[in-house]
């Protein structure tokens, strides 16, 4: 790269470095000078770098665009002292030299979806400085359906991958998550889940190559990487191992016509026994039907606040193979023809998503969220066990003391029990019922209101404990909740980031803590809750210790 650098651009460097005996840079200079060595191509500063001085108004609308919790735009969260909008990957890798040149610290968005923000603000105040590294611009997608496969790049949203793949096939799919808008590239590293996910696990499960930046600067993919790092990186959680520039994805066969419905309960017609009845039959029933639970609070006919149970499903198949597994196995919902709507896959997804009925599949190009950007705090549970009614009617006491919450279950089995907890390090998998998603989302952005929904969330959570997985209380990573824990500084010990780590990884944390220390030694990508390094080092034959 340096190589192609221009004999100008070495000139206005020597200048710039020489002059600064008498003047002081800003990391933000020194910054983009750095970039701009190290680039192929000469970068206009005003196309792809903002600062909250040079260009504010900018710098405010590159950083709000793809947030999603406004709750981690306030203060005391702090904001990047730069946005770097990468335009080709070799740009990444010059970030990687740069932020290491200037030490400090490099922070990575894809999607921007990550449930504390940590992707672009930070909660470890201002000690500890950051430059944002922004994949908006790199969104390539390339399907090959021959090859059953497609290279995307990790700023494509996952909404863009469906259309691409359904542009190219109605009978191939991919399984990942039920938010359009979400980044692929922080999304895979988390794990992915979806409503194909009883069918064919989920979306880490089926990535077959991907490249990436590692802690030196390099372009890795499978073969170079080694299969300890591409482990790692599908379901290691995102920002500890590398940059990941693109994954490699194994498309799955989709039927061409499917079946979604969505049917609300509430507590005045059944909810309650429904839910109980849920908990025991939809992880064990057919592999082709998801059906989730999506919980909210309502005004019931007789303008009482109450609970409704949404019943939303997809089924790999058609109506009349559909009502007969219903029939067979959980016929106490009462669904019928009517509730159910044949479509493709790919309106599935629109359905699925909450968009409007005439949606157009195009509109996922947009990668817009139907989630609104408001300020929010979720956390997460794993269910080993059924929630008793008894357990149910406490559970809905403390819920409708809340404004606005949502409760979502989602059905595992299928698949996913049949994949090993270590197969990649996302280990919820034999006997999980469900994963319940905790959310609470206010518009104001006042401390007092946050603090008042904040500590709603997390008596209920308390209250959830009695029922959820215990030793540890799982979590899932993509879910993030810094309440579990978080790193101070950048070099918390493997006991202290145990904690929230063993939720995450269960026993996959300790294999994901030796190959951080292989692959990033001296911790170069750490945040929040990135994994630790240990005290000592692996000597170049990566097994040896030096201490
Ligand atoms: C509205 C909403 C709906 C959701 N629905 C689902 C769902 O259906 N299924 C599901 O599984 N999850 C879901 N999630 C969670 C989602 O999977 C995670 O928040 C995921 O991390 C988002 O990825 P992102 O790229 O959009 O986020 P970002 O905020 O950009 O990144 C998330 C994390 O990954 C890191 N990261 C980002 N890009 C890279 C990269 N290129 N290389 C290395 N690290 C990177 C970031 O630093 C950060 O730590 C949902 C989240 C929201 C807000």
């Amino acid at each position: 790269m340096a190589s192609s650098m221009s004999i100008n651009v070495l000139f206005s460097f020597i200048v710039l470095f020489s002059a600064s005996c008498a003047v002081s840079y800003t990391i933000q200079d020194q910054f983009y000078q750095c970039i701009t060595l190290h680039s192929d191509r000469s970068i206009p500063f005003s196309t792809a770098f903002f600062t909250p001085t040079s260009n504010a108004t900018s710098f405010d609308s590159v950083l709000n665009s793809t947030a999603l919790n406004l709750r981690c735009l306030e203060p005391p969260r702090q904001k990047p002292l730069l946005i770097f909008t990468a335009l080709i990957e070799s740009d990444v890798q010059a970030a990687v030299m740069c932020a290491k040149e200037l030490k400090i610290q490099l922070r990575v968005r894809s999607g921007g979806h990550d449930y504390e923000g940590i992707s672009f603000t930070s909660a470890l105040g201002r000690s500890v400085p950051f430059i944002l590294l922004d994949f908006a611009k790199l969104r390539a997608i390339k399907v090959d359906i021959e090859d059953n496969s497609a290279w995307v790049q990790a700023g494509a949203t996952i909404g863009e991958v469906f259309y691409r793949i359904s542009e190219k096939s109605k009978i191939h799919g991919y399984p990942a998550g039920l938010c359009t808008s979400l980044g692929i590239g922080g999304h895979i590293t988390g794990g992915a889940y979806g409503p194909m996910m009883r069918k064919y696990g989920l979306g880490a499960d089926n990535v077959v190559d991907a490249r990436i930046v590692d802690a030196s600067g390099r372009v890795l993919d499978r073969a170079l990487m080694g299969e300890d790092l591409f482990w790692a990186i599908r379901g290691g959680g995102g920002g500890s191992f590398g940059i990941i520039l693109a994954w490699k994805l194994r498309l799955v066969p989709v039927p061409s016509t499917v079946t979604v419905f969505t049917v609300p309960k509430t507590l005045e017609t059944g909810a309650t026994k429904l839910l109980n009845k849920w908990q025991h039959v939809a992880h064990k029933i057919d592999e082709d039907l998801f059906i989730r639970v999506v919980i909210t609070t309502v005004n019931s006919t007789e303008g009482k606040k109450t609970v409704q149970t949404a019943y939303q499903a997809l089924f790999l198949g058609r109506t009349d193979r559909l009502l007969e597994v219903m029939n067979h196995s959980f016929p106490e919902l009462g669904l019928t023809r009517k509730d159910c709507v044949e479509m493709s896959w790919i309106q599935s997804v629109i359905y699925i998503a909450g968009f409007p009925s005439n949606t157009k599949p195009e509109f996922l190009l947009r990668g817009k969220s139907l989630f609104p950007a408001v300020y929010f705090k979720a956390k997460s549970d794993f269910l080993y066990v059924p929630v008793p009614e008894t357990g149910l009617v406490g559970m809905w006491k403390k819920f409708l003391q809340e404004d606005s919450p949502i409760m979502i279950w989602n059905p595992y089995g299928g698949m996913m029990g049949k994949i090993s907890e270590s197969s990649i390090p996302f280990p919820h998998r034999k006997g999980v019922i469900c994963m319940i998603q905790y959310l609470t989302p206010w518009t104001e952005g006042d401390m007092k209101t946050a603090d008042k929904h904040i500590s709603w969330i997390r008596e209920f959570y308390e209250y959830m404990g009695t029922f959820a997985s215990k030793f540890p209380r799982e979590a899932y990573v993509n879910y993030r909740d810094l309440d579990l824990g978080m790193n101070k500084n950048a070099n918390p010990t493997f006991l202290e980031a145990s904690v929230w780590g063993k939720k995450y990884f269960k026993n996959n944390y300790d294999r994901l803590v030796v190959v951080k220390c292989k692959v990033d030694p001296d911790n170069f990508f750490w945040h929040e809750q990135s994994l630790p390094i240990l005290p000592f080092k692996f000597g170049q034959d990566g097994k040896s210790l030096i201490h």
